[in-house]
This record gives C-alpha cells, structure tokens and sequence, in this order.
C-alpha cells in the first residue's frame, strides 16, 4: 500500500502509527513477556516499516525502530552496562534471499586484502533470550540479558539457578576477562509441561518457548526460576582479554573445553550448497529438538574477517538469520487451548 505520491502530512502520520505499533507490541513482547501479536504479524509491520523508511528517507526518525536492537529494559531489574555491546541480526525469509547475502557477502571479503576465502559457521537460531555472562579469573561474576545491546537487566541470581552454566570455567588458557553470550532456553517438553501447569491455575500459557524462557528468567524471586528447568546453549563472545583464537568454532571449541555448553549442531561449510542441504535437514529435524527453534543462523568463521567487516547501529555485517515459514499453530498448544 507504498504510495510516494502520498500528501507529507498522511505520510508522517502513517509512520508515526507504525512506529507506534511497532514500540508496543516490542515492549509487550520484551518487557512484559506477553506478546500482543505473532511473531510473523510483529516481522510483517516491521518490514513495512523499513520499506517505508527506505522510500521515503528523509522521514527516518533517529530512533526509529530499524536504527536499534530491539530489547528494552525493565525498572524491575538493575542495569547492567555490557563491557562489549550486543546486537541483533538480520534476517532474511527465503532461501533465495539468503543466496543473495551469502553472495554479497563473498563479494565483500574478497575485496578484504589477504582474507581467507568464507567459511560459514551454521547454527540453529534457539527461541530463547540472549544472556550475557561476564567471566573474571574463571568466575561467573554477573548475568545479564541483552536489553538494547548497550545496557541489559541483571540476572545474576536468576542465572546461578541453571544447572548448564558453570559458576566456575576449568582448563587451559581461560581469559582473565570474557563477555560469554548465549541463549537461554526451555526445552520443548519442559515448554509443554509449563504451560500445562500454568493452565491448570487457570492463567494463560505463555505464547512460545522464548517467552516462557523470558518470564522464567526475568523473575524476582530466584527460587521460582530454579523450578522452571532453564538451559543454556553460548554462541559467541564480547569483551575479552586474552582470548587467544582465528575462528569463532575455535572460540567454542575453547569454551566447550572450560565447561560451557555449546550445541552440538553448528558446523563449518564451504558452500551455498551446503548451507542450504543444512536448513533443509533442520526444517525436517526442527520438533524432534530438545529446544525450539525458530531459523538458522549463518556466521563468516574468521574472526579477524569478522572485525574487518563490523556492524551496523543494529546488526553485525557478518551473520545473517534465515527464518522458517510461520507454522499456521503449535499444535500442542492448541491442544493444551481446546481442553481448557
Ligand atoms: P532475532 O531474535 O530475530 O535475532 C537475534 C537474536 O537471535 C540474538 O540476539 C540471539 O539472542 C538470538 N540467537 C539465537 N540463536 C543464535 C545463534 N545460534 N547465534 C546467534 N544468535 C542467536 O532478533 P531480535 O532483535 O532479538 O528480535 C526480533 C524478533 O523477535 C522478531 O523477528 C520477532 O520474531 C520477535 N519479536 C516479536 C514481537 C511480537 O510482538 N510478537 C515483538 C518484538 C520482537
């Protein structure tokens, strides 16, 4: 419905409802843990957005939606400012798409002098929260969530409850400093059973495994997340002094080594073929998972690549996420509904 003929009033208007529809449903979603809208209506008005944004540039508020990552922070919790920002990641929606960032980004690295020919890190794109742990001398000093990639919530207690994570990091060579990233999740059994029980007290179930994820871990009192059987998988790295290592699968080998779980499911690959072979296999595989997902996630495996590429306000330049087709409903939940 783009019209670039539309009167400049109309077309302000326009985008000042949209940026509005966009906010809510983000603070629903990340603050309150309750979304108001599917996570396909929410990626739908925000494409619209964009595609407003870029017809009509000049009308692109600096903090518009599309220019930050998208967390907000609750008063619930302290701030915690991350010693390296964290970010989001694009997406893409076809695999046709997904060729086409794959192909640019190629063109990119070979204009990069001396690096290394792409290899590309696949992983599954976890629906769960992104949590960051800071590391001093091994020890696990503060967790936070991601919030707006510059300053998140402290969830440290909360963190210490979750049996995968390690208190204390083992071995060889661990950093005297290191930002850990990861997602933290609930399996999708334990997402069943959660919602069973949460409709059985007759309140309504959590719309999926993130948010029920979210809500887990974003509580105050730390005895109730215990019980809510939370896990971890890490897939990168912030600030770190003294991490030694070309490849981001050699940071997880690295990490799996001190005691951090890694999912056993990224690979290394050489070719479009081959990352296309893998999201074919996961889109077969994606409900027999111990945890949802709900996309893969593609990363240049140079780290120094990696840096020479950077970020945007919002995203870094070297990973994309592919994202499944929207299924119609989970139909467990479905099932947990009609029974109420
Ligand atoms: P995102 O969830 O699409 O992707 C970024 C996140 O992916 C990272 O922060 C990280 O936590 C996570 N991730 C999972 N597995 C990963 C892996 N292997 N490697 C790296 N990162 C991995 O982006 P976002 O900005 O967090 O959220 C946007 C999405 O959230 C939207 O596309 C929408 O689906 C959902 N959302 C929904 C609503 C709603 O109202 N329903 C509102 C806001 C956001």
């Amino acid at each position: 419905d783009l019209n670039p003929a539309e009167p400049a009033e109309d077309l302000r208007d326009r985008y000042a409802d949209l940026v509005d529809r966009v906010r809510q449903a983000r603070t629903a979603y990340y603050v309150e843990d309750a979304p108001t809208i599917s996570d396909a209506e929410y990626d739908e008005l925000y494409h619209r957005l964009e595609e407003l944004e870029a017809l009509h540039p000049e009308i692109v508020a600096n903090d518009s939606p599309t220019q930050e990552v998208g967390g907000e922070v609750s008063a619930a919790f302290a701030p915690v400012k991350h010693l390296a920002r964290m970010y989001s990641l694009e997406d893409v929606f076809s695999t046709d798409e997904l060729t086409a960032w794959l192909e640019k980004t190629t063109a990119s690295i070979e204009a990069l002098p001396g690096a290394p020919a792409p290899a590309w890190l696949t992983e599954l794109k976890i629906d769960g929260l992104a949590v960051n742990l800071l590391y001093r001398d091994g020890e696990l000093v503060r967790a936070a969530t991601r919030g707006d990639g510059t300053t998140g919530e402290d969830v440290t207690h909360n963190v210490r409850t979750i049996s995968s994570i390690p208190t204390t990091l083992t071995g060889d060579g661990v950093p005297a400093e290191v930002e850990v990233r990861g997602e933290v999740f609930i399996s999708s059994r334990d997402f069943r059973a959660l919602n069973e029980a949460i409709v059985a007290e007759g309140r309504a179930p959590f719309a999926n495994p993130r948010n029920a994820a979210a809500g887990s871990l974003r509580q105050k009192d730390p005895e109730v997340t215990a019980r809510r059987r939370l896990s971890m998988f890490v897939h990168g790295v912030g600030a770190a002094t003294g991490l030694e290592a070309e490849s981001q699968s050699a940071v997880y080998e690295l990490l799996k080594a001190w005691g951090l779980p890694v999912s056993p499911y990224c690979r290394v690959l050489g070719s479009t073929g081959e990352v296309l072979a893998f999201i074919e296999e996961f889109g077969r595989r994606r409900h027999d998972l111990i945890h949802e997902i709900d996309g893969i996630v593609v990363k240049v495996d140079d780290r120094r690549t990696q840096f020479r590429l950077g970020h945007t306000s919002r995203v870094p330049r070297w990973s994309v996420a592919y994202k499944y087709p929207p299924e119609e409903v989970n139909t467990k939940l479905l099932d947990i509904l009609v029974n109420v």
